[in-house]
């Protein structure tokens, strides 16, 4: 275990992906992760799977439970001025769809398919040094406290934002884009079967809501709060409350049932791109490169969509001797990770209440609304980005082979 091709930081999303495409193109790869497996199985995080996302899964052939146990969805809602204004995905796109899966069913599928292979991931081993040179090489601290180290060819940095990858990267070989938004969502996971077949997005006066949901069974419902909310102060009942008022049930709104709250917390609202996402022979992937905030779905989406460029890249390399591709990994992946960040901020502007937005912006605002749900073609702009825009293309940089 001294030795790999790929030494993969992150059992997350990007980094069990990775492992998956590396071995598809029989690339060796070990997986470190700090956390024990049930800790990372459950995980709940993101649940909106974009249509490639999924046919990437089926693809890899890690689709089956997914198939039998996600919700497919044809569409979402906008809710202002108390109606419901549907978008429809298949209508728009030519027939693309959603699903909804919980990150953490992601996780454990691609999980149980890679150790089924006998291929490693090591748990409870934290990466807490990183050497991105010539002969590139990660140390890892084990749950006993011992350490290792792991050579490789290639270090992909799958650790999400707080991780040791993006970290071992020298300050000014980086630039860093950060935008932090004056507001969070509170969340709640509940036992209470959805409100709706479809997620509701609501802007409202008191500020936004989400509707969406893991199951027929458990819902996944969130409302804007302050950044620095103390969640002492929202007993379940006025979180229930809120989420009525929000939707208009008291008027004609669907209604929304309480159930046991399995869940609460409160996740910070940021945009944050480092560029480039190479260092050497490190490459940073999903959120150790990257974070949009959750208002356009894309968190796990993007990191996915990093990986297929990377393992394609390394595929190239492995066979062919070709470095064209890992040389563009940083420039592909941001044309994608720009466009996504354009996306969720549009999202979120035209969705949250603004505590500096005067009468003129709030009407600017449900203009946006009135328009994005009335013209065909910004409905259609908008399915497009939130099925998800196709991969980048990086045919054009292959070399010719004689
Ligand atoms: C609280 C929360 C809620 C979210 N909700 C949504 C949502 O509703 N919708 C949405 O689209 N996105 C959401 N996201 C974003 C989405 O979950 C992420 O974009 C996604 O997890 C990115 O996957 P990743 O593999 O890049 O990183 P991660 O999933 O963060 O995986 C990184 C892995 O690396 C491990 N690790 C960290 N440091 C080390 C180390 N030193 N050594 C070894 N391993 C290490 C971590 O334990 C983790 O398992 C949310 C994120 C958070 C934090």
């Amino acid at each position: 275990m001294s030795r790999t091709q790929v030494a993969i930081i992150g059992a997350g999303p990007a980094g069990l992906m990775l492992a998956h495409l590396l071995q598809r193109a029989g690339i060796e790869s070990v997986i470190v992760e700090s956390r024990a497996r049930d800790y990372v199985e459950s995980r709940v995080r993101a649940g909106v799977l974009e249509y490639d996302t999924a046919e990437l899964l089926n693809d890899l052939g890690v689709g089956e439970r997914m198939r039998r146990e996600s919700l497919v969805h044809r569409g979402i809602a906008l809710r202002f001025n108390d109606r419901s204004n549907r978008i429809d995905f298949p209508d728009l796109t030519g027939g693309k769809t959603v699903t909804v899966y919980g990150q953490q069913e992601v996780v454990k599928d691609l999980i149980a398919a890679r150790l089924a292979t006998g291929a490693p991931i090591l748990f409870e081993c934290a990466a807490t040094a990183i050497d991105a040179g010539d002969e590139p090489s990660i140390t890892y601290r084990d749950a006993a406290g011992g350490e290792h180290t792991l050579d490789a060819d290639f270090i992909a940095g799958c650790d999400g934002f707080h991780g040791a990858a993006r970290e071992a990267i020298p300050p000014d070989a980086i630039t860093v884009y950060d935008h932090t938004l004056p507001f969070a969502w509170l969340g709640i996971l509940a036992e209470t079967p959805p409100v709706s077949e479809e997620l509701i997005y609501v802007n409202h006066e008191r500020g936004f809501a989400l509707v969406s949901m893991r199951s027929r069974t458990i819902s996944r419902l969130y409302i804007q709060c302050r950044n620095d909310e103390r969640l002492e102060l929202w007993p379940d009942e006025r979180i229930w409350g809120e989420l009525r008022e929000r939707l208009g049930s008291d008027r004609g709104g669907p209604d929304v049932h309480s159930g046991k709250i399995l869940q609460k917390g409160v996740t910070p609202m940021r945009s944050f791109v480092c560029d480039p996402m190479r260092y050497g022979r490190l490459f940073l992937a999903g959120d150790s490169a990257h974070i949009v905030p959750p208002t356009g779905a894309k968190g796990m989406n993007l990191a996915i969509a990093d990986v297929r460029v990377l393992a394609e890249a390394l595929e190239a390399y492995y066979e062919h001797g070709e470095t064209a591709l890992l040389d563009a990994y940083s420039q592909t992946c941001l044309r994608r990770v720009w466009k996504t960040q354009r996306f969720s901020i549009y999202m979120t502007r035209m969705l949250h209440r603004f505590e500096e937005h005067t009468p003129f912006d709030r009407r600017i605002q449900l203009a946006e609304l009135d328009y994005v749900t009335s013209s065909r073609t910004a409905a259609a702009s908008l399915a497009e980005n939130y099925v998800g825009l196709p991969f980048e293309s990086t045919a054009g940089l292959r070399k010719v082979r004689t």
